[in-house]
């Protein structure tokens, strides 16, 4: 199943009641992004190659979502109301105004600033010109992503989604946690333990650590909107965040893989095995 803004790995039909879905990792530019900042600046956003670190996992019949188009032009991890007012013509929004508080940092749907503050446009957005984002972008994202987590629901009675990120090692001047802070190898965000079953995240949490890895757990991410929109413990759909270090596979200035990348991929890929194990006794047999 594919799609302009998104590509979906593995199969079709979830052979596994594990869901993974990168939404910041998109490269292809649209032609109408108009920003005044380079795409290498615009690449600012992106969860470099979060992608394809977890690509070899398909093969175990686990789906892969990944988003096409960059995350600077619209963030599929915000509600489609969370618009930033000051970055919209005339400064308000007719439809549904749902905001996050993102907007603050420049951060929200459609991102205003890059993380070192620089503005992206030397502009303000049409209304229509935002619409035309959420319904070629956000929209079909979200539809695709929760599909696939109701086939695996539907055919497995529980389903859990990891929602795939990395980011930078050291905070910006609007990165979250305040500028300079260093972070953390991983972390991994379940909003303070109501997106999954917290004895999962804690499973992630000491198999990553096993690995001689430093864990976080919500701080400084506890996990936004994908997380949020499609959980609910109690009727067995788990979502948990997970952030990766970029300093573990990639060089942050040349945004080139590292030395990192394979044995990154490989630690990923005994994650994701050891979780499909521990799913393995959640699951409803047919
Ligand atoms: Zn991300």
């Amino acid at each position: 199943m594919n799609h302009d803004n998104y590509q979906l790995y593995g199969p079709q039909t979830p052979q596994t009641a594990l869901v993974l879905d990168s939404p910041h990792s998109g490269t292809r530019f649209p032609a109408d992004f108009n920003a005044v900042v380079s795409e290498f600046d615009l690449r600012d956003g992106e969860d470099c190659f979060v992608d394809e670190l977890y690509r070899p996992v398909t093969e175990l019949g686990i789906p892969l979502l990944a988003a096409q188009t960059p995350r600077t032009y619209l963030d599929p991890n915000r509600h489609a109301g969370d618009i930033d007012l000051d970055l919209i013509d005339g400064g308000a929004w007719p439809h549904a105004y749902v905001p996050s508080g993102k907007a603050r940092i420049g951060k929200a749907l459609i991102w205003r600033t890059l993380d070192d503050g620089r503005a992206i446009y030397a502009r303000r957005l049409k209304i229509e010109e935002v619409i035309g984002r959420i319904e070629r972008c956000h929209a079909p994202y979200h539809q695709g992503l929760s599909s696939v987590l109701d086939r695996a629901h539907d055919r497995f009675g529980v389903v859990y989604h990891v929602n795939c990120h990395s980011m930078n090692s050291v905070a910006g001047k609007m990165g979250e946690g305040g500028e300079g802070s260093p972070r953390a190898d991983f972390v991994l965000g379940d909003r303070d333990g109501t997106t999954c079953d917290p004895a999962f995240t804690e499973f992630v949490r000491a198999t990553l650590a096993s690995t001689g890895h430093r864990v976080a757990v919500n701080d400084p991410y506890k996990g936004v909107e994908l997380v949020k929109a499609y959980s609910n413990p109690p009727a067995r759909r788990h979502s948990l965040q997970l952030e990766i270090n970029k300093r573990l596979y990639m060089n942050e200035a040349a945004r080139e893989r590292s030395a990192g990348f394979a044995p990154l991929q490989k630690t990923l890929y005994a994650l994701i095995e050891a979780c499909l194990d521990y799913i393995g006794k959640d699951v409803r047999r047919d």
